[in-house]
């Protein structure tokens, strides 16, 4: 019982689906600003 909750304090990391790098899900992607469909943040380097 004592290991029960590891599961839900994991620390999470998700595949970046646009460039692959790694990220936090629902947090923008360090490298290309993704987030999730229809949501990409503005980097400074925006063209
Ligand atoms: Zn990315």
């Amino acid at each position: 019982m004592r290991r029960s909750h590891d599961a839900l304090r994991a620390d999470h990391a998700v595949q970046c689906p646009n460039c692959g790098s790694t990220k936090r899900p629902h947090a923008a992607c360090r490298e290309c600003g993704y987030v999730r469909p229809g949501l990409k943040l503005a980097l400074s380097k925006e063209e």
